[in-house]
């Protein structure tokens, strides 16, 4: 059995925020513009945390990339009326866009505050539909979207390797943030195959979970920063 997961390099990341515009671009994110921001209505399915250690003029800033961590015991999933947030075999939570009628509940319950309510129908005005990725939906206002893991590039490379006739290879899926990182801070790969290179990283000693004490069981382990 699969298990999708995520390893974050605290060490690595620079906060220059390439995942962000790659994850946008990847899965036809809009944008909402300053005005709607300042409203608490942006939407960024990935985020850049920042924190800083130390007293002026010797501060250092931390940077945390996170999105959805794909939690086993995910606290979004039973609040949902209409099972629109499930849990696949893979260890996805998963969204049904079509199923969702926008209670919030999910959000509510979610300790990461990584689920985002579309409050718009975005619009796309010639030739901008062009950038859109036709292998994702565009979402209208309503309901309620979030990380996936780029589940659509897993489909592919998984239609590929059953093509082939063989098993997905590590390192073969790699989200757009993942792909898109300069630092090669966000690692992705099968956390259930002992021998992939998250399951690797995932041993160290800096390994950890946002949130351990809510006993989530995210998929996504942070390597905390030492520099
Ligand atoms: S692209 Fe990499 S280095 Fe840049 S903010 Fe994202 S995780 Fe950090």
């Amino acid at each position: 059995m699969t298990r999708w997961g995520m390893v974050i390099d605290t060490d690595r990341c620079t906060g220059c925020g390439a995942c962000v515009v790659a994850c946008h671009a990847e899965n036809n994110i809009q944008t909402v513009g300053e005005e709607e921001a300042g409203r608490g209505r942006a939407m960024h399915w990935i985020r850049i945390e920042r924190y800083y250690e130390g007293e002026f003029p010797d501060i250092k800033v931390r940077f945390q990339p996170v999105m959805c961590q794909q939690c086993g015991h995910a606290p979004c999933e039973p609040v949902c009326p209409v099972y629109a947030t499930y849990h696949t075999p893979e260890g996805l939570n998963a969204m049904v866009y079509a199923r969702c009628i926008g209670t919030r509940y999910c959000a509510n319950n979610c300790p990461y505050t990584v689920r985002f309510f579309n409050w718009f129908s975005p619009e796309f005005p010639q030739p901008l539909e062009r950038q859109l990725n036709p292998s994702v939906s565009v979402r209208s206002a309503g309901i309620m979207e979030k990380c996936t893991f780029c589940v659509q590039r897993i489909h592919d490379a998984q239609d590929v390797a059953k093509d082939e006739e063989r098993e997905v290879r590590d390192g073969e899926v790699r989200t757009a943030c993942s792909q898109s990182c300069p630092a090669e801070a966000i690692v992705f790969g099968d956390l259930d195959d002992p021998d992939s290179r998250v399951s690797e990283l995932g041993e160290r000693a800096r390994a950890m979970h946002l949130l351990e004490e809510l006993s989530t069981e995210p998929s996504v382990i942070y390597l905390r920063g030492g520099r």
